[in-house]
């Protein structure tokens, strides 16, 4: 099923549509306020010694801003930037080629980190710890290793699965930070500042009646406001007011906690386990989604608002669960929670 609240990255047309509306500047870059300040520092003090920034990993769910922040570095360190995912790494001599042709100072960004495989990863460590790398050329006992250095570059991770970095990776970068889920306050003021660069004012509560439906995550806020716009657009309204704004988000079936038709599913599910604790197998397999999404995209939105809850015997309902869904609670909830 096609979700309007999907988080996987967008297809071509659409990422080539958002790059518009990616912040290029601090200033346009709204929330994560902590990770914007700590980031100031440490650019601003790499800057000064004339150095290249150290390694920085940004973790967290997917469209929270980890790319965009990785672009603003760029462009605050007056750098040039390289962007790949790891899956476009396949072997260690793609990492090498990509490696050799940087530059001093050059910053150089991999999504989806954690999707390295372990040939590949080997070949980061040296080059992030000693900006070196060996090559072996030919194999048997002709083989030789040849060492190349390579420039001081920054190298900039993103994973939304931090668990699954390997120690020695993770314990190479210089600082990481942990993304946030954004309030509705920030969202709207995403969401009033795209509308200007699409040229299609949105009132006031009309940002708030997106934002609050986007699962705390400007990419959805984002993609949103293109299909509001729509409705705005087809109903030949110079700007997006409130009615049109609900009215569209109805129809798109985006309810009013952002719940999308995922979310509630996985909510019933476990209401129907009437208190028992589900494990992430069992819901995975009812959802018919791989135990990856579900825990990185569709539970930490649920779990940071107290709709569910992970115990150590797997996932639980909570009383919020049940007033959210307008269930009564069973009658032995006393015990339950
Ligand atoms: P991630 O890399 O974490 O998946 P992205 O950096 O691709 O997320 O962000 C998704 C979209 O949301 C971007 O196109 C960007 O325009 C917007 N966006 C993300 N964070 C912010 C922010 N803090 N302020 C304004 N826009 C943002």
């Amino acid at each position: 099923m096609d979700r309007i609240v999907e988080i996987e990255k967008f297809n071509q047309e659409e990422e080539s549509n958002e790059v518009t509306l990616r912040p290029d500047a601090w200033s346009e870059y709204i929330g994560q306020e902590q990770i914007k300040k700590n980031l100031g520092v440490f650019i601003e003090a790499s800057k000064k010694r004339q150095e290249a920034l150290d390694h920085v990993l940004f973790y967290g769910p997917p469209g929270l801003g980890k790319t965009t922040l990785a672009l603003i570095i760029a462009n605050e360190m007056r750098a040039n930037i390289k962007v790949t995912a790891a899956p476009m790494i396949e072997k260690s001599g793609d990492l090498a080629a990509i490696l050799t042709n940087l530059e001093e100072g050059d910053i150089l960004f991999i999504d989806e980190i954690h999707r390295l495989s372990p040939a590949v990863e080997e070949i980061l460590y040296s080059s992030m710890e000693d900006f070196r790398i060996d090559i072996i050329i030919g194999s048997g006992p002709a083989a030789q290793t040849v060492k190349i250095d390579l420039p001081r570059f920054t190298l900039i991770g993103a994973t939304t699965r931090a668990g699954m970095l390997s120690n020695p990776l993770r314990d190479r970068f210089g600082m990481s930070f942990r993304m946030q889920f954004y309030t509705s306050d920030e969202l709207s003021k995403i969401i009033r500042q795209a509308s200007l660069k699409l040229e299609k004012e949105i009132v006031h509560e009309a940002a708030l009646e997106i934002a609050k439906r986007s699962r705390g995550t400007p990419r959805i806020a984002l993609r949103l406001l293109r299909r509001v716009r729509d409705f705005a657009d087809v109903a030949e309204e110079f700007h997006i007011n409130h009615q049109r704004a609900q009215y569209a988000l109805n129809e798109l079936g985006i309810n009013s906690h952002g719940f999308d038709e995922m979310d509630l599913r996985l909510l019933n599910l476990l209401v129907d386990a009437k208190g028992r604790a589900m494990g992430l197998s069992t819901i995975a397999a009812s959802l018919s989604e791989d135990e990856g999404t579900v825990e990185d995209v569709l539970e930490p939105y649920l779990i940071a608002n107290g709709y569910l809850e992970r115990t150590a015997k797997g996932r639980r309902a909570t009383r919020t669960t049940y007033d959210v869904l307008n269930i009564s609670l069973p009658n032995d909830s006393e015990t339950l929670f």
